[in-house]
């Protein structure tokens, strides 16, 4: 999933959550939660080089990284947030994908545990290969988290 999508359910665990170390743990499992919703992803390994591969996810990250920062700003304007938990539980949230996109940019099995668990809960890769209902379900998903955090706040 984007990690704007995993921002926004780290959004929401923020928001009924208090103790940082709680948030921290939520958030980070709930990523694997949120990724076993069917979707698809961008393709980032198109295996021509490293370097496309690098400059593309890097380029992919950014942007998305932009998306939830507005979004962040947008959700802002409209309850009140405790910045502190807001961050811990986003870092927690989108922390999987990293430590997966570091072991492909290095090339070494540093976090096989997260790669393992990203796999298992990445079930529906071989269902759902259509790209646009794949990007349907993500966007579906963060509108019915975007409305848990308005409902729930
Ligand atoms: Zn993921």
């Amino acid at each position: 999933m984007f990690l704007t999508v995993h921002g926004a359910t780290a959004i929401l665990i923020a928001t009924k959550t208090a103790n940082p170390l709680w948030g921290f743990i939520l958030s980070f499992f709930s990523h694997y939660l949120v990724d076993a919703i069917p979707h698809q992803d961008p393709i980032l390994d198109r295996h021509d080089g490293r370097k496309k591969m690098i400059i593309r996810s890097m380029k992919i990250v950014g942007l998305d990284l932009i998306v939830l920062f507005f979004y962040l700003l947008f959700i802002a304007t409209k309850i009140e947030l405790n910045i502190t938990q807001i961050l811990v539980c986003i870092l927690a949230a989108i922390l999987p994908d990293f430590m997966w996109g570091l072991e492909k940019v290095l090339n070494k099995p540093l976090f096989k545990w997260n790669t393992n668990l990203h796999e298992l809960f990445h079930w529906h890769k071989k269902i759902l290969q259509n790209h646009g209902l794949g990007y349907m379900t993500q966007g579906i998903t963060w509108i019915i988290v975007s409305l848990a955090i308005f409902y729930f706040s």
